[in-house]
């Protein structure tokens, strides 16, 4: 009897083992995979993981999130998350990030904003989103000089770049209590870490249009829609998040696709939000684990289906990690 006992619970602590280290990859990671050069040459972008994207022209250099710290999973199911300073600074360094000009999180989750207050004082960065990105901002005692709002609707010049907020929506959790708790909700004090990642709440989720020169570019950090919103804007190429759209119906993403992809006509879809961000850059970027993937019912595989099927036309390009590239090779 008692040996019984002890072999059910060595074969469960072999099948928790495997759920956790199994990592499906889906092809397309190959097939959409950058397969041009390394460049430093005029405006180029540089991918860094969930929906960190560098932009840098040689003058003006713009971070969207700037999220390195990466928590295991234990801090954020069962404990609380703060920004990691010497794992930002690693991250900083690899990616020869010396100084920056703008971090824009893309919304208020700890997985985007949380470290943007740090990066902006290791950089010299302006900390600039909604109210509640300022406020996390705050909580690290950023000071008051390198916090500004973004105004909505409306191009603001940094340097070549024009860079417009558009107020859009986060992607829909499943799970209603998470809808309770994370989304529509803004952050209105200080927030001073360590804290809940439920204290991360959304703020204001963002479209972002950015002009430069003869290139124009969008980024959507949520895989979420407003009808309507966008104005009249012929994107080259567009920062997608895709993470979750396996998991909406049709209509859905019917009209993900209509009010988000279609509504900046992208020539070029990079996807971005598809890693799990729970593991440290330094390991690369890796696809989330079966157990995740069996209690969520994410399926990357299946989120690139959607994209490439509703998209026959449009070029697809997975970014590698780290390596800077010039944003018209995306184009050939
Ligand atoms: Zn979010």
């Amino acid at each position: 009897m008692r040996k019984l006992w002890v072999a059910d619970l060595l074969a469960f602590v072999l099948i928790l083992f495997l759920l956790w280290n199994i990592r499906p990859i889906p092809s397309q990671l190959e097939t959409h995979a950058f397969k041009g050069k390394t460049s430093s040459k005029g405006l180029t972008v540089q991918f860094l993981g969930n929906t960190n994207v560098l932009l840098d022209d040689g003058e003006t250099r713009i971070l969207t999130d700037g999220f390195f710290s990466r928590p295991p999973v234990t801090s954020v199911v069962f404990g609380e998350v703060s920004p990691n300073k010497e794992r930002i600074k690693k991250c900083l360094k690899r990616a020869k990030i010396n100084d920056l000009d703008l971090v824009i999180p893309v919304h208020s989750h700890y997985d985007h904003a949380m470290d943007a207050p740090v990066v902006a004082q290791l950089t010299g960065a302006t900390l600039m989103g909604s109210s509640s990105t300022l406020n996390i901002g705050r909580g690290l005692k950023l000071s008051e000089d390198q916090l500004m709002e973004a105004p909505l609707n409306e191009f603001i010049s940094i340097g070549k770049f024009e860079i417009m907020f558009i107020a859009s929506k986060h992607w829909t959790y499943p799970d209603p209590d998470k809808v309770k708790r994370l989304l529509n909700q803004s952050i209105d004090a200080p927030l001073v870490p360590p804290a809940s990642i439920y204290d991360y709440k959304e703020g204001i989720s963002y479209s972002i249009l950015i002009r430069h020169e003869e290139v124009n570019i969008a980024i959507q950090g949520s895989a979420g829609y407003k009808k309507n919103v966008i104005p009249d804007f012929d994107a080259d190429v567009q920062f997608l998040a895709i993470a979750g759209i396996e998991l909406m119906n049709d209509s859905y993403n019917q009209d993900y696709q209509k009010h988000v992809i279609d509504a900046v006509d992208p020539e070029v879809i990079v996807p971005i939000h598809w890693d799990d961000f729970t593991i440290p850059l330094e390991d690369g970027l890796k696809t989330t684990n079966l157990l995740v993937n069996l209690n969520f019912g994410s399926n990357l595989g299946h989120a690139f289906n959607i994209i490439e099927s509703n998209n026959p036309n449009r070029e697809i390009v997975v970014l590698p990690l780290w390596r800077r590239v010039a944003v018209k090779d995306l184009m050939k």
